[in-house]
């Protein structure tokens, strides 16, 4: 039995709950036994291993429900230029800038497949908790199939991963019972077209509402939830019909798409830092040509529809697409909730609690209250007067997840 005592430090629970100074965090092998003001917390008759978070401030490891964790940039050169097994070492590295940056568990919007997770919860690599939806699910000429106009697919194969092109009410049935096979904890679908694709435009939707009820049923059947990568409104509208737990991206949405949200009880990730950073890739010139006018185009529109959206009381769960963009700036995404109309504590409460909740694992993660995993962070300034430092991975001094201490700069 293996107690620490994090102590020296401004609580942050992720509930909501205003802080707590002078607060410490008791942890039992890898849960959270106890929490609170440090004079109110027993501590036991045993060896402990004391952490002093000097001043810091102690907030629950963040989750990000929208990552690539092996890709960089979706480029098709480097699907034709690099074997295989660099876009897995690849992944090593940029599974280690997410925990770097603040974030212990991940949901894996798509390329990350069941040996990725196996490697991290075997402790062979380090790498945040995640699930994983493996291949997305495309249509035909879709944003998930990169079979280009020249008559070369770029496509990634190997054995193990499904391809995720699939029409019509048989072959979705038959594609997401592959992806199920497969490991995915969640089905990732492509409910309209994309940014970083070469055949289509964000605009136009993907799959029929009849074709999404299918793939969506299908799962469910199994407890397993969907999402919906979704930017022109028919399609967002589709999915939400058809019964989808989130929407990605949700670039146009309109009054209705948010009624139908809210109704529905379904969790937008607005993912506002690609598009952020993408415009500035695209007004650079360091993104491929095809991406550069839909990039451009739909920053502002997403952000106006995003503002919107927050305004009508629609539910917003943190991602950020890392893996498109740069991994590591995962945190950024909290000032740019701020920026539509959060509060630096909502802001949090979405990157930790609420998107603990779109993945069904609230019981274990998202706050720190006895009983969870411990998954904690300290970040060396106050969140609540600048959201923005959160975004600085050298500002998170440490990082613990499941129990386990995986950076620390207090000595550095
Ligand atoms: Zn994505």
């Amino acid at each position: 039995m293996e107690y620490s005592l994090i102590h020296n430090g401004t609580l942050i629970d992720g509930t909501g709950n205003s802080p707590t100074y002078n607060a410490a965090i008791l942890i039992r092998n890898n849960k959270i036994e106890a929490v609170g003001a440090e004079d109110s917390i027993t501590i036991p008759q045993a060896k402990i291993r004391r952490i002093d978070a000097r001043g810091g401030y102690l907030l629950p490891g963040f989750i990000d429900s929208h990552v690539h964790l092996m890709a960089n940039g979706f480029k098709m050169e480097h699907t034709m230029y690099n074997p295989l097994s660099t876009f897995f070492f690849n992944s090593i590295r940029n599974m280690n800038l997410t925990i770097n940056a603040g974030v212990t568990t991940v949901r894996d919007a798509g390329l990350a497949d069941y040996g990725v997770k196996k490697a991290v919860q075997q402790g062979l690599v380090v790498g945040p908790r995640m699930q994983i939806s493996g291949s997305p699910l495309s249509i035909t000429g879709g944003h998930f199939d990169f079979w280009l106009k020249s008559g070369f697919d770029m496509k990634i194969s190997y054995p193990g991963k499904p391809d995720g092109v699939c029409d019509g009410k048989e072959g979705v049935l038959k594609k997401v019972r592959e992806v199920l096979r497969a490991g995915a904890d969640v089905v990732k679908i492509m409910a309209t077209g994309g940014v970083m694709s070469a055949n289509d435009h964000p605009e136009y939707s993907q799959f029929t509402v009849e074709e999404l009820q299918v793939i969506i049923r299908e799962a469910q059947n199994r407890g397993i939830k969907s999402m919906a990568h979704a930017h022109g409104v028919d399609g967002i509208k589709n999915a939400v019909k058809a019964g989808i737990t989130s929407i990605e991206h949700g670039t146009y949405l309109d009054r209705e798409a948010i009624r139908m949200i809210n109704e529905k009880d379904v969790y937008l990730v607005p993912t506002l830092v690609v598009q952020k950073i993408n415009k500035i890739h695209a007004e650079e010139g360091t993104i491929p040509e095809y991406m550069v006018e839909d990039a451009i185009r739909i920053v502002d529109i997403h952000r106006k529809n995003m503002k919107k959206a927050y305004k009508a009381g629609v539910t917003m769960a943190m991602g950020t697409d890392c893996g498109v963009i740069e991994h590591g700036v995962n945190l950024q995404e909290l000032g740019l909730l701020c920026e539509i109309g959060m509060k630096p504590m909502e802001a949090i409460m979405t990157g930790t609690k609420v998107s603990a909740q779109l993945l069904g694992w609230q019981d274990q993660i998202g706050t720190i209250e006895p009983g969870k995993l411990a998954d904690i962070i300290i970040s060396k300034k106050d969140p609540l007067e600048d959201i923005n430092s959160l975004g600085n991975p050298d500002n998170i001094e440490l990082v613990i997840k499941n129990g386990e201490l995986f950076k620390d700069l207090r000595g550095v």
